[in-house]
């Protein structure tokens, strides 16, 4: 048997790996932070054996309230990722029984989404008549921070912005942004129509690509929490928001959107803007307007479960979609999607995965148009 890691995504660290009854793991950490949920690795020559996997550190992991529940993902082929039902939380490891069908098998935390993928999607993108990509620069690393610019930038277009994956373990946020750039890039689609012909959308598909190739779960590659950086994000060791907030400065901001994963949660829901200082009435009857329709069109939405009120605490404005309701004043609005399944739409064979990330971005667009069909935002002073 063997194990490896060493490729775009790859995280795990192996102590025991001579017996199949008993093979002992560890999360890895990010790269330079403490931070350690997301796993991606190839096990070798298991075929027809029952396969015991232990996460030994799982019970210390970024957030433990993610093993509940949780059904650890696989793949034979990279294309299909399906369930493992045998997967459970106990004693503070994260325990795993297969028996894989063939000679080399993935495991995941969830659906990965490759920078090669990334790659393919900003250069499809391009061919497009209705978009061009933009390099706004570097990150850390030296990778390209990529922006998709939908629409003409003319007098009286509405800026929106969508931003995804700053926590780069959340691949769902990633799958996301192809389902809406698909739906959004379709010529026959009379809703992307009306949205490109209305808004100037500013799309930004991995904010942070450096922790996505790491396997990181939630910094980048300078071990900073991207979505903890908006209030005073560093050009040298968080440029991946320094260039998008002046880039944001300089188009102005009518509609934020903030794609990410919650561990814990096994629902798709949005963090609101209640909190933050200033918001107004206006806004948030707007903000209520755009749930309401995405609620009418996705059933894997819903608007029961989400966050506590007072959960960021002092750090409310350093985060990205805070940061931007309070600048900018518009509807500004976390999604956040299930690493788990979907409670009130539960598909026992997948979980939620990348697919349905999709559909949700595709989705997406309906409630874009009821906002812009509102005059762009009401907030919004005249
Ligand atoms: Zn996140």
């Amino acid at each position: 048997m063997k194990i490896s890691a060493t490729f775009d995504s790859g995280a795990i660290e192996v102590v025991r790996l001579d017996d199949p009854t008993d093979i002992r793991l560890r999360l890895r950490k990010d790269n330079a932070a403490d931070f350690h949920q997301w796993f991606h690795f190839r096990l070798m020559g298991a075929a027809g054996k029952p396969v015991h996997m232990v996460f030994e550190n799982a019970g210390t992991a970024a957030y433990p309230g993610g093993w509940r529940d949780y059904r650890c993902v696989a793949s034979y082929d990279r294309q299909n990722w399906f369930r493992i039902a045998a997967t459970r939380f106990e004693n503070g490891e994260l325990i795993v029984d297969h028996t894989p069908a063939h000679d080399s098998v993935y495991y995941a935390y969830f659906e990965p989404y490759s920078h090669e993928r990334h790659l393919d999607l900003v250069a499809r993108v391009e061919q497009s008549p209705f978009a061009r990509v933009r390099n706004l620069g570097s990150t850390v690393e030296g990778r390209d921070l990529d922006l998709v610019e939908v629409g003409q930038d003319a007098p009286g277009r509405v800026p929106i912005w969508i931003i995804a994956r700053q926590h780069p373990g959340e691949t769902m946020a990633e799958w996301f942004v192809e389902g809406l750039l698909e739906r959004l890039l379709d010529g026959a689609d009379p809703v992307a129509r009306k949205v490109r012909e209305q808004a100037l959308l500013h799309i930004v598909p991995n904010m942070n690509p450096d922790g996505a190739v790491r396997g990181n779960l939630r910094t980048n590659a300078a071990g900073r929490n991207l979505n903890r950086e908006w209030r005073a994000p560093d050009a040298v060791a968080s440029p991946e928001v320094f260039l998008v907030r002046a880039e944001m400065e300089r188009t102005d901001c009518a509609l934020f959107l903030d794609i990410h994963g919650d561990e814990a949660l096994p629902y798709v829901f949005f963090s609101t803007a209640e909190e933050v200082p200033g918001f107004t009435a206006e806004a948030a009857a707007a903000q209520a307007r755009f749930v309401e329709t995405l609620r009418a069109v996705s059933p894997d939405f819903q608007t029961e479960e989400g966050y506590k009120p007072g959960r960021f605490g002092e750090e409310l404005l350093t985060l990205a979609s805070k940061w931007v309701a309070n600048h900018f004043g518009c509807v500004s609005l976390t999604l956040e999607m299930p690493f788990k399944d979907n409670a009130i739409l539960p598909d026992a064979q997948v979980g939620w995965n990348g697919a349905r990330s999709k559909r949700l971005g595709a989705a997406m667009l309906d409630p874009i148009l009821r906002h812009l069909g509102d005059g762009g935002d009401p907030a919004r002073g005249a």
